[in-house]
């Protein structure tokens, strides 16, 4: 048996060795790359490359795809697509401009994997950094941990060379303000008036998962959460296995829509689940959704037994397949080689439940 001091060092050298090796396999966001050697000609293909993304990731899967074409690392790839979202203050629902919790700060959640080197990487309730899907990687790629949240998280990300900022924009700033005023007839704050209601999305995210033409996998989600949550709370986006999930050797799925019902089925590990068990990645999404159904409590549910929220799966496989679904139909976004486009998902029920 290895004694304590002996076992301590044999886990550093350990550590130590892995993050060697994952350092010279992902090259760092913020030193300038060397350009990737080009991807295989076609002829030598092991799968149809492919990025997918929830219906927002127009942009994300150009982007990604554009960067698989000249051979990049499926991880860089998707997190350079989901940055355009983050970055853009009129997104409401990720990064910098998105919705904030109850108490006016925006608290940002991500998590990424990696399938090539088995690597994941998170962050939870992340204060005042625009990406925090840049922050997700360098936590796969430097640390020898997955999750790391909070102040801690901030702390991390700075010493990295990231800028604390304000992520809070006007626009975020008055839906908050008229969210607090109309929340409660009896406080001190008086209700905006009638016809001036605010109309907010109240949840969103960018989830991107890529295939490359070698057949390596990644997957990341990142997102503001759930609007005016309760200071502190994190959804499913930030959790892997929930929020996204990569295994190399089978495929990658993601998810949008309320967070709570997503972490208790790990639906983004049990999508990849149904896809080693052979189901296509569309079919693979609805087998997820039916088990959210299953385990959701009667308030969620309407007369008809039919969930009164939104949830979206995406996924893709080892060969290069993709597929999505939803409760009630909806779109995702997906470049598969023609070009990126907005496609319908598969879908549980005709029309929405009743509220
Ligand atoms: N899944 C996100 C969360 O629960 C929100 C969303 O996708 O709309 O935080």
């Amino acid at each position: 048996m290895l004694g304590i001091q002996s076992r301590r060092e044999f886990l550093a050298s350990t550590a130590v060795g892995i993050a060697a090796a994952a350092a010279r396999d992902i090259p760092h966001p913020m030193r300038p790359r060397p350009l990737p050697p080009p991807p295989p000609p076609p002829s030598r293909w092991a799968a149809k490359p492919v990025v997918v993304s929830s219906a927002n990731g127009l942009r994300a899967v150009q982007r990604a795809f554009d960067l698989l074409m000249q051979g990049a690392d499926s991880l860089d790839a998707v997190i350079e697509g989901v940055k355009i979202q983050e970055l853009d203050p009129n997104d409401d629902s990720v990064g910098y401009g998105g919705l904030p919790n109850a108490d006016g700060v925006v608290q940002l959640d991500a998590s990424c994997m990696h399938g090539p080197t088995k690597r994941a990487g998170a962050v939870g309730a992340l204060e005042g950094i625009k990406t925090p899907s840049e922050v997700a990687k360098l936590v796969l790629k430097y640390t020898n941990h997955i999750f790391l949240v909070g102040e801690g998280a901030k702390r991390f990300a700075l010493q990295y060379g990231f800028k604390e900022e304000d992520l809070l924009t006007e626009h975020a700033r008055e839906v908050w303000l008229r969210w607090r005023a109309n929340l409660n007839p009896d406080d001190d704050y008086l209700d905006v008036p009638e016809g001036e209601h605010m109309s907010v999305r109240p949840t969103g995210t960018i989830n991107c998962d890529a295939v490359t033409p070698q057949g390596d996998i990644s997957s990341v989600t990142t997102t503001s959460g759930l609007a005016f949550k309760i200071p502190g709370r994190v959804g499913d986006s930030p959790i892997i296995g929930a929020g996204e999930y990569t295994d190399n050797e089978i495929g990658a799925a993601g998810s949008t829509g309320r967070g709570e019902s997503n972490i208790k089925v790990c639906g983004g590990f049990l999508t990849v689940e149904h896809m080693r068990r052979g189901m296509k990645p569309t079919d693979a999404c609805l087998e997820t959704l039916k088990r959210v159904a299953k385990l959701t409590e009667p308030r969620l549910l309407d007369e008809r037994g039919r969930p009164k929220f939104d949830l979206k799966f995406y996924a893709v496989n080892k060969r290069g397949e993709f597929g999505a679904a939803s409760f009630v139909p909806g779109r995702f976004a997906v470049h598969d080689g023609t070009a990126a486009k907005l496609m319908d998902t598969a879908y549980l029920y005709e029309r929405a439940a009743s509220r």
